[in-house]
């Protein structure tokens, strides 16, 4: 892509990003309603597939590159939109290079391990983009929300001493450091809905029968904890955006707008790691251009000497030999 929408789409994706150091009150900080005013909903379908094209060239890239790996962690209230963004953002990436992993209310053998566990086990390895579906994070989310889970993870006394949540601010930075070190690039998205829009979408997946599978009792249970999760998202952003895996906050009351922003978001990580297919060396090169030699002599009768040349010809970059099969070929 030229360098002129690298320049764009680094341009908007800034104001979503949370510097690191700064304390974050997220509803002073974040307006979830915002949508640039340059944007317009009807554009919006032809730039979220162009940005489209260019995450499957760049997956492509990765994969042939294989030596990074890229990490997208989502994190949001109910019907922020998760499953959308995923569905629409990485809609065309090959399927063999992206694996989604959806944490949920962990089982008996996550509780026997530290909380970090389960998700080093989904992590992506080189030439790989992993998404989490929710993540980590929730372990100073709902985890600090509900007290009563963390008691369930079996913590010795004097690990639940003083200050818990700080702990594992630091643990989690830690351990996302530790991958950037080794090549992994963490993107962090978190979707951030108003209360008001979460009340029409949790309406409308009652409304629509096909919908109502998507609804449960306990998510009307989590919302009327809306303020302590605001503060809880609040202090998780001041703490854990850092230099190697600096959160975004990206505005979730507009669906098409949340998804064009998680596009470019994930498209400028790519960007940056800039993975390159593998140039072979000179003496395989010429290794395979003596193949090809044999090759084009082996064309039967009547047919092109290399038929991708013949019909590709601005793409193939040897020079043409003019070798054919018995009778002139149609080039
Ligand atoms: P959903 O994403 O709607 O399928 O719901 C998954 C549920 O799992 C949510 O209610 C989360 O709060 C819950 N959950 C995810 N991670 C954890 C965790 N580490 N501890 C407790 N509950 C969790
Ligand atoms: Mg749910």
């Amino acid at each position: 892509m030229a360098k002129p929408a690298e320049k764009r789409i680094a341009k908007f994706i800034k104001p979503f990003r949370v510097r690191p150091g700064a304390s974050v009150h997220l509803a002073k900080d974040f307006d979830p309603g915002y949508k640039a005013s340059f944007l317009h909903k009807k554009e919006s379908v032809d730039l979220l597939h162009r940005v489209n094209g260019l995450l499957v060239d760049y997956q492509a890239r990765l994969a042939a590159d294989d030596q990074h790996g890229v990490l997208v962690v989502l994190q949001a209230l109910d019907a922020a939109g998760k499953d959308g963004t995923i569905r629409h953002v990485m809609s065309g990436v090959n399927p063999q290079g992206v694996h989604v992993s959806s944490f949920k209310v962990p089982s008996a053998e996550e509780l026997n391990h530290d909380y970090l566990w389960r998700y080093a086990q989904r992590l992506p390895g080189r030439g790989e983009i992993a998404i989490f579906n929710r993540s980590h994070y929730e372990e100073v989310l709902v985890v600090r929300v509900h007290r009563e889970l963390l008691d369930r993870q079996k913590l010795p006394d004097e690990c639940k001493a003083g200050n818990i949540w700080k702990r594992r601010y630091r643990a989690i930075n830690n351990f996302e450091r530790h991958l950037a070190d080794n090549g992994f690039r963490i993107v962090k998205l978190f979707l951030n809905l108003s209360r008001e829009e979460q009340r029409i979408r949790f309406l409308r997946r009652i409304d629509l029968a096909d919908h109502n599978w998507k609804f449960s009792a306990a998510d009307v249970r989590e919302r009327q904890r809306w303020d302590d999760y605001q503060a809880a998202f609040s202090e998780m952003l001041s703490h854990t955006s850092t230099k190697w895996a600096p959160w975004y906050v990206i505005p979730a009351d507009h669906k098409w707008f949340a998804r064009i922003s998680a596009a470019a978001i994930i498209a400028h990580s790519l960007i940056e790691i800039s993975p390159q297919y593998p140039q072979v060396s000179a003496e395989v090169r010429d290794a395979l251009l003596k193949t090809r030699v044999e090759l084009e002599a082996e064309a039967p009768e009547g047919a092109a000497a290399d038929p991708y040349q013949a019909e590709h010809p601005e793409e193939v970059s040897v020079p043409k030999t003019g070798t054919a099969g018995g009778r002139p070929s149609r080039v």
